[in-house]
C-alpha cells in the first residue's frame, strides 16, 4: 500500500503546473475589461492606451513594443481608431500578431457602423474616420459584438479552455443586457435631449439613449475649432436652446467654456473609457457616470446657467 501511494504522490508532482495564463495587449481599457471578464484567471491584460487618453492619438512607445513582443493576444478597436497599433505590431516582430493571425482580433468585425462615408473618402473630411464612425464602443449593445470577438480570440488559441470562456461570455453578455435595460429606462427622461460634443465620440450612445446631437466644437474630427466656428455654433446654440455640451476629459476646455458663456449652456466633462475619471474603473461604469451627469445637467440640479457641471 505505502509503495502505491508514494506513486500516486509522484504523478501528482509531475503532473506539472497549471497552463501559463494568455497574455493579452488590449488597445484599450474598455477592451482590457471585456478580456479580463471572459478570460478570468486564465488572462494576463494590459492595455496600451490609458483611461484617459484620446485614443486617437496614443504616441507609440518602445515598452509597448517590448510587451507586444511577449503577447499571444492584441485585440484592437479596429477602423481607423488605433491605426497607431500596426507600427508598434510591425516593431514587435511577433508574426502571432499580425493581420489575420491567430492572436490578432479586430473587437470592430461586425458592428453596426455609424456615418460610414458614402461617396469617395477625401481630404475635406478630415483626416480621421474616414471607414466611419469608430467610437462605436460607446452603445453598450454593441459590447456583445466586442466580447463575441475576444470570445472567439481566446478559444483559438486555447480551445480546451473553450467551456470556461463560453460560461463567462454568457455572464458577461447577461449583465450588459440587464444593464442596458436599466439605462434606457433611465434615459427615457432624457429624450430628444439636444446637445454639442466635442468631438464626433457619442453618435452610437446619442442613436441608443435619443439624444440630438447639435453640432461639435471641432469643425471636422481631429481639426481644433476656429473663432469662426465657434462663432457659427454659437448662434445655431442659441436658436435650437441647446443647453449640454458634452466635452470628452482630454480636450481643451477654452472652447466650451467659450460656448457655455454665449449660450448658458452647461459643460458636462465626460469619461469615454473604462479609467477615463476617478470613480470611472469599468466599461459598464462610463454608462453610469455619462448619464448620471447628463442628467444632472438636463435637470434644475445645476443651479446657475454658467456652472460647470461634471466629474472634474
Ligand atoms: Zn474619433
Amino acid at each position: 500500500m505505502k509503495k502505491i501511494f508514494i506513486a500516486a504522490a509522484v504523478v501528482t508532482l509531475w503532473a506539472g503546473p497549471a497552463s501559463a495564463a494568455l497574455k493579452v495587449i488590449t488597445a484599450s481599457t474598455d477592451l482590457k475589461y471585456i478580456c479580463e471578464r471572459i478570460g478570468g484567471a486564465e488572462v494576463k491584460v494590459e492595455s496600451l492606451a490609458a483611461g484617459d487618453q484620446d485614443l486617437h492619438m496614443v504616441e507609440p512607445r518602445p515598452s509597448m513594443v517590448f510587451k507586444l513582443k511577449k503577447a499571444d493576444l492584441v485585440v484592437r478597436v479596429g477602423l481607423d481608431l488605433d491605426m497607431w497599433l500596426d507600427s508598434l505590431v510591425n516593431a514587435a516582430k511577433n508574426k502571432k500578431l499580425f493581420y489575420g493571425a491567430q492572436g490578432y482580433v479586430d473587437a470592430s468585425a461586425g458592428v453596426p457602423l455609424l456615418e460610414k462615408p458614402a461617396g469617395k473618402v477625401d481630404a475635406s473630411m478630415g483626416d480621421i474616420h474616414i471607414y466611419g464612425n469608430p467610437h462605436y464602443w460607446l452603445d453598450p449593445a454593441n459590447a456583445r459584438i466586442m466580447a463575441r470577438n475576444i470570445l472567439a480570440g481566446l478559444k483559438r488559441l486555447a480551445p480546451e479552455k473553450g467551456a470556461l470562456f463560453d460560461a463567462n461570455y454568457a455572464g458577461f453578455v447577461k449583465e450588459a443586457d440587464e444593464r442596458l435595460a436599466g439605462w434606457s429606462a433611465r434615459a427615457e427622461k432624457l429624450k430628444g435631449l439636444k446637445i454639442v460634443t466635442y468631438h464626433g465620440s457619442w453618435p452610437y450612445f446619442a442613436a441608443r439613449f435619443g439624444l440630438d446631437v447639435a453640432g461639435h466644437v471641432e469643425p471636422k474630427p481631429g481639426i481644433p475649432p476656429s473663432a469662426a466656428h465657434l462663432d457659427g455654433l454659437v448662434k445655431k446654440m442659441n436658436a435650437e436652446k441647446v443647453k449640454v455640451i458634452l466635452a470628452e476629459s482630454y480636450y481643451p476646455r477654452k472652447g466650451p467654456d467659450f460656448l457655455a458663456a454665449r449660450t448658458g449652456a452647461r459643460v458636462v466633462t465626460a469619461p469615454v473609457s473604462a479609467g477615463g475619471a476617478e470613480g470611472v474603473e469599468t466599461y459598464f461604469d462610463v454608462f453610469e457616470r455619462v448619464l448620471g451627469e447628463l442628467e444632472r445637467a438636463s435637470s434644475a440640479g445645476c443651479a446657475s446657467s454658467a456652472e460647470v457641471c461634471g466629474g472634474r
